[in-house]
């Protein structure tokens, strides 16, 4: 059995502590409702709502992280100090950065950090607070998820305007639009404000929502309202074309950063260095159907200032395989601080390039292994392109998602370090040495191991 220190998002036995940065399956394959490996550190919103995921866990594994606070845990075999931050990914998402023996690492979770984020502003000002007292981060565990140029979408307050501008010019028509079980409540909650409009959440939807605090905007009552958030596995051509014919004139809008690649691909293939101009009004990929690019995942320039902000030494990418996977090092290795090995990578890589680019990115991007091809251009929707095709696996497919492990110790000095500016009161001490047995290899190295 591999032993660790400390897992993230991965669920495997023989790690001391574990921490799961938010609740969306990809990060929680491995986790159950019997899992019972160690403590578990987790924000307050995700304590509250995993035991509607994961009925019979045993809820005294869980410790709490305070968003924007410091935790020292103490271990069998170390200490460590954790920072959460807030993500602004969807509810009780976190990042985090660990200080310990085994020098700081920043672990950013699934993040969306817009430049005019309230909160997102205050979470890089706590993040900035916090590196000023560690002499850099050794690695950054990236959401890569868009760390390609072609990523060239718009904030989500923009995408949002796309939307309500989507429904209400098709006043006489019904609207569903893709969601998923968690995230992206903020739009709708604006489509409602906006259009004074209730929302038909499906009732297990309802319940979340509830749960953060959305009691009277949503509904299950089908005759209150004429915009629906819908499932991911049930938003399809299928659906659509039957309530066409059977029900009522109805479009479907799907929220996504995704579909924004393969136009680009397609516009430019030989232009990946260079932004290939703006992408991010609303696009109908179907007689029915349109996508905008509203996304909780941090575009190519938003990640391009945080390693900016960070300067770390190395970068390792959590999401392993995706639609358009790149090496994060690709394209931000320039951006670390000055580590020969990372250098000659992205010289290495960047030399690998002229002509061969395909090699670093795929663009091969499908809806549940049929090709995606946009119909911008064509002026008719290409019906058999999309026949018999679930939309929805596009977003089901597009990444795998690896967590890290973090093991080993310590040929590097401890870094511990709390600022005596940061109040006694935002740390907390966890308990727990109780379960935890894995005692580190002995490695001086992170060790990143493909997930469950
Ligand atoms: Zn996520």
């Amino acid at each position: 059995m591999e032993k660790g220190l400390v897992s993230v998002d991965r669920w495997a036995e023989g790690s001391q502590v574990y921490f799961l940065t938010h609740l969306h399956s990809d990060h929680t394959q491995g986790l159950s409702s019997t899992w019972s490996h160690g403590p578990l550190y987790c924000s307050p919103l995700t304590a509250k709502l995993l035991p509607f995921k994961f009925p019979d866990f045993n809820l005294s594994l869980l410790r709490i992280l305070h968003v924007h606070t410091t935790s020292i845990i103490t271990l069998p075999s170390t200490t460590i100090l954790v920072t959460a931050l807030d993500a602004c990914h969807c509810p009780g998402s976190l990042m985090l950065l660990f200080r310990g023996d085994f020098g700081p690492v920043l672990y950013t979770g699934d993040f969306r950090w817009e430049p005019n984020c309230h909160k997102a502003t205050l979470a890089r000002n706590v993040l900035c607070h916090a590196l000023h007292d560690i002499d850099g981060v050794d690695v950054v565990y990236l959401d890569n998820t868009y760390s390609n140029p072609i990523y060239d979408f718009p904030p989500r307050h923009a995408a949002t305007q796309q939307i309500i501008d989507i429904i209400a010019s098709h006043p006489d028509h019904d609207v569903i639009i893709s969601f998923n079980n968690l995230g992206k409540e903020d739009l709708l909650v604006e489509i409602s404000r906006v259009l004074k409009i209730k929302i038909w959440v499906w009732p297990e939807r309802l319940r979340t929502m509830h749960l953060l605090g959305f009691r009277d905007i949503f509904t299950k009552d089908t005759l209150l309202t004429r915009v629906r958030a819908v499932p991911q596995y049930s938003f399809s051509i299928e659906t659509l074309e039957a309530l066409n014919r059977i029900k009522c004139p109805t479009i479907g809008i799907m929220p996504s950063g995704l579909p924004w690649m393969k136009k680009s691909l397609r516009k430019s293939e030989a232009k990946v260095d260079n932004q290939v101009g703006c992408i991010g009004s609303p696009e109908k990929i179907h007689q029915y159907i349109y996508t905008v690019p509203y996304s909780d995942h941090s575009n190519f320039e938003e990640m391009e200032d945080f390693i900016k902000l960070v300067q770390p030494n190395r970068l390792e990418g959590i999401v392993s395989s995706s639609s358009c996977y790149i090496e994060p090092m690709y394209y931000f290795g320039r951006l670390c601080r000055g580590n020969p090995p990372m250098r000659q990578l992205h010289n290495r890589l960047k030399r690998k390039e002229s002509g061969t680019r395909v090699e670093a990115v795929s663009g091969k991007a499908s809806f549940g292994g049929v090709n995606y091809e946009s119909d911008r251009g064509k002026g008719k929707t290409s019906r058999r392109k999309f026949f018999g095709v679930r939309v929805s696996r596009f977003g089901l497919s597009r990444k795998k998602h690896r967590g890290a492990r973090i093991q080993g110790f310590a040929k590097r000095k401890p870094t511990i370090q709390v600022r005596p500016s940061l109040d006694a009161s935002s740390l907390t001490v966890g308990g727990e040495e109780d379960d935890a047995r894995g005692v580190g290899s002995g490695s001086d190295l992170f060790s990143l191991a493909v997930g469950e």
